[in-house]
Parts: C-alpha cells; structure tokens; sequence
C-alpha cells in the first residue's frame, strides 16, 4: 500500500509554482475580505447542508468552533503546500479524527463538492480562469486523498466508551473526572484524547490524559472550566458518576526520548500539568532515567492544585525536581484554603510569570523540552526559552488549536 506521505507528496507536487500562487492570492482575498476570516467555512457548510440536508445533525448546534478549526487547517495548508511534512501529518491526523463521526466516502465527495461550490461562490467577483480551477480542484483533491486514505489505514476502532467512575471537584473551576473504558484505549502517557460527554452531544473537545495507560483501561483528566465556554463548564459543573462519555484518537506526539542522552525539562502550567505528570508517573515504572526538572506554574499558589502529588512522585525518585511558580504571591480573597507546605527538601514555591522564571535559570540548551498549558502560555514561554538560548528543534508541545 502506498504511504499516506507519498500520495501527498505526489499530489502536492502535482500543483505548479503558478496554481500555488494563485491559490495563495484567492485565499488570502477571501480570509481578509470584509466578511471574515471564516467565510469560505460559512459558504462551505451552506452549500454543503443545501445539498445534504441530512449531514446538518453530524455537526453541534453552534458552527463556530467547527468554522474556526476549517478555517485554521486550510490555512495551515495553503501556507504549507510546498513542505508537504507537517501539512500531511496535520490531514491524516484530520482524516483518522474524523472517524469518530461516521465518515464515509459518501461524505468525503459532497465536502469536496461543497468546498468547490464555497470557493466559487467566495470568489464570484473574480474571472474563474482555468489555472484558478486545476489549483482549486487540485487542492480539494490533495485534502480528500490525504484525509480518506488516513482514515482507511488505521485500524483502531472509530471510538471507544468510557464510564466516569469519579469526579472531583478541586477547585470551584477545576474537576478531576476518572473514567473507566469498556476496552483498553491505545494511547501513549503524553497523548491526548478527543472527548464527546452527554451533556453536549456532537461537541468533541481534546483533553490531555493525566496518568499512564494500564490494563483496566483507566483514564483520567484535569479539566478547567473556560468560562463561557460550551463543554467545559459542562464537565466540571454537571458530570456525574455513571455517565457515559464517548473518547476518540489518541492523538499527540509528546514523548521522552530515552536515546538522545539528554535530561528533561517540563513545564507545565494549570491543567496543562496532565501529560506530563502521565509521563513521569510512568517514568517512575522504570528503573534507569534521565533527570526531569519540572517547573508547576499557575496564576495564584491555588492553581498548583496537583503539587502534593507531585512531591510525593519526587521523593521517592530522586531523578525528578519539582519547582512550585506562582505569577500572584497571594490566593484570591475568596480561597480560604491554605496552601500546602513542601516536605523537607523540596523547592519552595517561585513568584513570576513561568516563562521567565524559567529562563532565568540559564539556557537549558542540553535538555529537551516539554510545555504545556494554554495556547498563550505555551507561546510566551517559547519565547522566553528561546530568547535565553534553548534551541528550537529541542522544543516540544501539543499543537495550538
Ligand atoms: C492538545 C490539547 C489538549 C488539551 N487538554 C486539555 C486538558 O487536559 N484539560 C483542559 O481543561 N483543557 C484541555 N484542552 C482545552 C480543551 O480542549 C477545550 O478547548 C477547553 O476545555 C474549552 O472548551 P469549551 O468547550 O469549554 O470552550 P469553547 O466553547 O470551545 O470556547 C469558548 C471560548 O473560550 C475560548 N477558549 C477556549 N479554550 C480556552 C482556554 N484554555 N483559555 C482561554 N480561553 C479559551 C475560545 O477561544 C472561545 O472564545 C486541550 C486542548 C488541546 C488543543
């Protein structure tokens, strides 16, 4: 069988120099014109619904989020069309994603259909010159391909089911939810899954698993209410033991490389902490390991809500450092609980913004890097480590959609 990279690689080869720029120039026109970043998505699910009305119930009640995410990947692609490395892995990761929703081939060529119509309609101001088409149609074609034959190879099941069996409310914003699923899920301790609860059918969200895999398939995930968010508040406000939630795709590439000889640093912010405590919790099965610093940061002390166990992980393995960081030295009013004190021998807690505090511990250029935590966190502190010296390609995180 072909590999998924090489029948991109071909089709993305198939589009000249000229198609690749006229396609850039049309998508640019359409994303900045007036009606905004997401109006091909708008165009693209009317004309798809128009045809298909029976495809509108596969998608949540709101098409933001989902227009906002097609909007990001075509983006993604069209600036990537002659690198075809990560644009590929971005669509077969698409593709085996999309799974999760029953996808067919059915399904694949109205999108196609639809996109074309979306494209055309988007750019009814313009003359639809040939080269304009074969760049489009060749685009719609690279898409589908990459995205289908991803699907077809991977022979995981679409979903599995998961059964909370404990939900934790440890902070007003912040639930621990376990779950056991009905068969064991995959996954590597660093991944992250994609959720569907009850509570909001058809809104699947990504969320990070916070302990290793074992056997008896047990799963757990820290989750912070975002406010006026659809499923979070959902997750920490209305989740209760006994219900069913649906988990998808083991996704996400964060890993320990055991070979490269080089010691770890993590940083982890709020519930961004999830993969790489699975990753030292599992590290800790093992008997030799490189050393791991691992910087815990959050707003107030309170948002270090996982720091005990964290303590408890790092005196009985001496290979791992654990650095408490708040940006406030203070809880809020409103937390009355008070902060736990670290046992003899561990690092009393930091004041700063992580980034920084971090760097300001020299360059970290002979580690490699792990962070997690919210799309600006993960930025900013690349930032900082980069402006203090720590080589780019030793940098890792999840992607930040
Ligand atoms: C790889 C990955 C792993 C993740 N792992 C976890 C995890 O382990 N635990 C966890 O709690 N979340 C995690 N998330 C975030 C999670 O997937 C949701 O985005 C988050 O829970 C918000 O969903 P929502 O439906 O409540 O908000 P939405 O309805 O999707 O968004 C509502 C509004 O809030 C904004 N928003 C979304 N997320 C944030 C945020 N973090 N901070 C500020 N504003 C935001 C949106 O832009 C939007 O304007 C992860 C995300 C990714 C990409």
């Amino acid at each position: 069988m072909d590999t998924e990279g090489g029948v991109t690689d071909r089709a993305a080869a198939r589009l000249s120099a000229m198609e690749i720029a006229q396609l850039r120039a049309s998508f640019s026109s359409i994303t900045h014109g007036s009606h905004g970043p997401s109006h091909l998505a708008q165009l693209f699910y009317a004309a798809l619904f128009s045809e298909h009305p029976q495809y509108r119930a596969l998608f949540p009640i709101s098409l933001e989020e989902p227009a906002r995410k097609f909007t990001r990947a075509l983006e993604f692609v069209v600036d990537n069309l002659e690198e075809p490395g990560p644009m590929t892995e971005l669509l077969a990761q698409l593709g085996r994603d999309h799974r999760k929703y029953g996808i067919t081939a059915g399904h694949y060529e109205a999108a196609g259909s639809a996109l074309i119509a979306a494209v055309r309609s988007a750019l009814s101001h313009v003359l639809w010159t040939p080269t304009l088409d074969s760049a489009w149609s060749g685009l719609v074609s690279l898409l589908l391909t990459t995205m289908r034959d991803a699907a077809d190879a991977d022979d995981l099941p679409a979903a599995w089911t998961a059964t909370v069996v404990g939900h934790e409310r440890r902070l007003d914003d912040l639930a621990i939810v376990r779950l056991e699923s009905d068969q064991p899920i995959p996954f590597h301790a660093g991944q992250y899954l994609s959720v569907q609860i009850p509570q909001r059918p058809r809104q699947w969200r990504y969320l990070s698993v916070a302990i290793p895999p074992n056997p008896y398939g047990q799963i757990e995930f820290h989750v912070r209410r975002v406010s006026g968010g659809w499923v979070s508040p959902a997750i920490v406000n209305e989740t209760r033991v006994g219900d069913r939630w649906q988990l998808a795709s083991p996704l996400g590439g964060l890993e320990v490389d055991r070979d490269n000889g080089l010691d770890v640093l993590m940083i982890g912010s709020g519930s961004g902490i999830a993969p790489l405590r699975a990753q030292v919790m599992e590290m800790a099965q093992h008997g030799n390991n490189p050393r791991v610093h691992m910087f815990v940061g959050g707003r107030y002390p309170r948002d270090l809500y996982d720091i005990e166990a964290l303590w408890e992980l790092s005196l009985s393995n001496p290979w791992l450092t654990v650095v408490p960081v708040s940006e406030e030295d203070e809880n809020p009013w409103w937390h009355t609980t008070p902060d736990p004190e670290p046992p003899p021998g561990m690092h009393r807690r930091l004041h700063g913004r992580l980034g920084r505090v971090v760097a300001e511990f020299g360059s970290w250029a002979d580690r490699q890097v792990q962070i997690s935590g919210s799309p600006s966190m993960i930025k900013t502190t690349v930032y900082s480590l980069r402006h203090g010296g720590t080589p780019p390609e030793l940098i890792q995180h999840d992607p930040l959609v």
